[in-house]
């Protein structure tokens, strides 16, 4: 008899497979997450009744916001608590003004007051596949544009490599194919090569791979304009440009993750950001919210009680306490065991088991768009240095300034190193590495930002890094609600990292949440 798969085990084997996002997808299709909205609607203020119940929300997240939204229009009565002095969690735009409340290195934003002029220092793109952030972008009226994630013209550059000069993405991914294929052509003649293929396959093959590495007819990369041209292309015939060494080329660290970076499902283009600011998803969840949302209210206690949650906030000093039926808390997990609780001892290791992510991002204020001189509109270059890349703005075309990413740190020991340095050092650092891709680049900077989201107050981590053991162990534990009280966010879900992982971590809890008052309500319907 064929073994009979759990639904667990089988996404488990996906994921080993295809990693996190074929998991989503999967998941998708099982209906573990619901692809657009919830699985069931909610019940509505008049089934409610005498029932109308009441939730905390604990952090003004993307899923607390989301969470909010729903459950006030189901008829719920609702209150978000947010520990810090903005809404939104690690979706942040800076913009003039700005507070950016790093521990020991507290920021104000220092960019001129222009509506281009603004830094996604959190999420910056929008895949097409995920569905309950276009959702909510669409319901509410969130207008989106593309955002070029991958740019052919951008440069890569590697310190070890080709003299530490930045080369053309374009010219390095076209000559890489181009040898590639050339030495496949070569290959194919042999008699070894040709056993399980016959005539027709080979022939066949061999056109594959003229076209893929663009090689001549005898099968040899002679260059293309793929590469980009040397000279002419317009009035005059245009000149190729001659071709890497091959050597020089896999000497280059870059096809090792960063060329195929824009091939992953999440990153594939087109990929989309909010118009002038992808914080204005959140605030088309807070125009469209009646429900209070209290900022600068740090939670300061969470006590589980037979049918309700006791949770206790401070607000200008004083401590105040909500008595709710339920508690949706998306507050970063590791920050959770040091709030006074009685949950059990289970519960709070499987919180502090999994281990968050350290990641920066440096925005810098340019006098000069210098970037579009270079023929570069949006996208990223990408370097071995410790700033590993520079993005360059998709919006405001043409317009005399613009912010640009001067570093984007995954790196957990360069972050480590940086959250020691004060902003203005870190910004030195990211100028003097930026020159190496843009000679003298320094000049054009006016002002700069540092994020480094390990160090932000609230939040003092990034990512949730969950480790395969870890999920085996503790993801269903987390998902599972303790009594009334409900863990959420992209922090218990396979997309960590994701607005869309935030968000479906919402819908599962409010499918939950529905499900058991449906249940009370049919039990009352049966008794009465
Ligand atoms: C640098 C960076 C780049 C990213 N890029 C992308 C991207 O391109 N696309 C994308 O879709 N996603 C991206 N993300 C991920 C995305 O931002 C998150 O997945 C999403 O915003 C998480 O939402 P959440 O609801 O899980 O809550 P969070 O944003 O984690 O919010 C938790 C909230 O809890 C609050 N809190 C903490 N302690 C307390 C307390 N004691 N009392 C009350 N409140 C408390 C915090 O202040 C915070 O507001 C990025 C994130 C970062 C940091």
């Amino acid at each position: 008899m064929p073994r009979a798969y759990s639904r667990r085990e089988f996404l488990n084997w996906i994921g080993a497979a295809g990693g996190s996002s074929a998991v989503y997808q999967a998941s998708i299709g099982l209906g573990l997450i619901p692809a657009v909205t919830l699985a069931a609607p909610m019940a509505s203020v008049t089934e409610l009744g005498s029932l109308r119940r009441s939730v905390v929300v604990l952090g003004a997240g993307l899923s607390g916001l989301a969470c909010a939204y729903e459950l006030e229009r189901a008829g719920y009565t609702c209150t978000v608590i947010e520990a810090s002095h903005r809404i939104g969690g690690r979706n942040m735009t800076l913009r003039s003004g700005d507070i950016v409340d790093e521990m020991g290195h507290r920021q104000v934003c220092e960019f001129d007051d222009h509506p281009n002029l603004y830094f996604n220092a959190g999420p910056a793109r929008i895949p097409a596949h995920h569905k309950i952030l276009l959702h909510y972008c669409k319901t509410l009226d969130v207008p989106l544009e593309v955002f070029v994630n991958e740019n052919r013209h951008a440069w890569v550059h590697d310190s070890n490599a080709f003299d530490g000069q930045p080369l053309r993405m374009r010219a390095y991914i076209a000559d890489a194919r181009g040898f590639m294929t050339e030495l496949m052509a070569k290959a194919i003649n042999q008699r070894d090569f040709d056993a399980p293929f016959t005539d027709q396959d080979a022939e066949r093959f061999f056109q594959f791979l003229r076209a893929y590495g663009d090689l001549d007819e005898k099968g040899i990369y002679q260059g293309s304009s793929r590469a980009g041209y040397q000279s002419g292309g317009m009035l005059v015939p245009a000149v190729h440009k001659t071709p890497f060494d091959f050597r020089k080329i896999l000497n280059h660290d870059f096809w090792r993750i960063k060329m195929h970076w824009a091939e992953g499902e999440d990153q594939a283009s087109p990929m989309m950001q909010a118009v002038g600011g992808n914080d204005n998803i959140v605030r088309g969840f807070t125009k469209n919210l009646k429900s209070p949302v209290i900022t600068n209210a740090p939670v300061q206690s969470i006590m589980l009680r037979d049918k309700a949650v006791d949770v206790i906030y401070n607000h200008q000093g004083i401590n105040k306490r909500i008595n709710a039926d339920y508690c949706l808390n998306c507050i970063p997990k590791h920050l959770i065991p040091g709030i006074h609780n009685n949950f059990p001892a289970d519960y709070l290791e499987a919180m502090a088991s999994v281990k968050r992510g350290k990641l920066m991002k440096i925005g810098l204020q340019m006098s000069e768009r210098f970037w579009e001189k270079q023929n570069i509109y949006g996208g990223i270059s990408w370097t071995d240095q410790k700033i590993e890349q520079i993005w360059y703005p998709t919006h405001g075309i043409h317009d005399a300034k613009g912010v640009m990413l001067g570093a984007y740190i995954f790196n957990d020991g360069t972050n480590a190193e940086y959250a020691r340095l004060t902003p203005v050092e870190r910004l030195a650092t990211a100028i003097e590495q930026g020159s190496k891709i843009h000679a003298g680049y320094g000049k054009y900077v006016e002002t700069g930002v540092s994020v480094a989201w390990h160090r932000m107050n609230y939040m003092m981590g990034c990512t949730a890094q969950w480790s395969e053991e870890a999920r085996q162990r503790w993801f269903e534990r987390l998902q599972r609600p303790e009594g009334r009280h409900y863990l959420m966010g992209d922090q218990i879900s396979f997309h960590a990292g994701w607005q869309e992982g935030a968000l479906s971590s919402a819908h599962y809890v409010l499918d939950d949440v529905n499900q058991r008052v449906q249940a009370e309500l049919k039990g009352n319907a049966t008794n009465a």
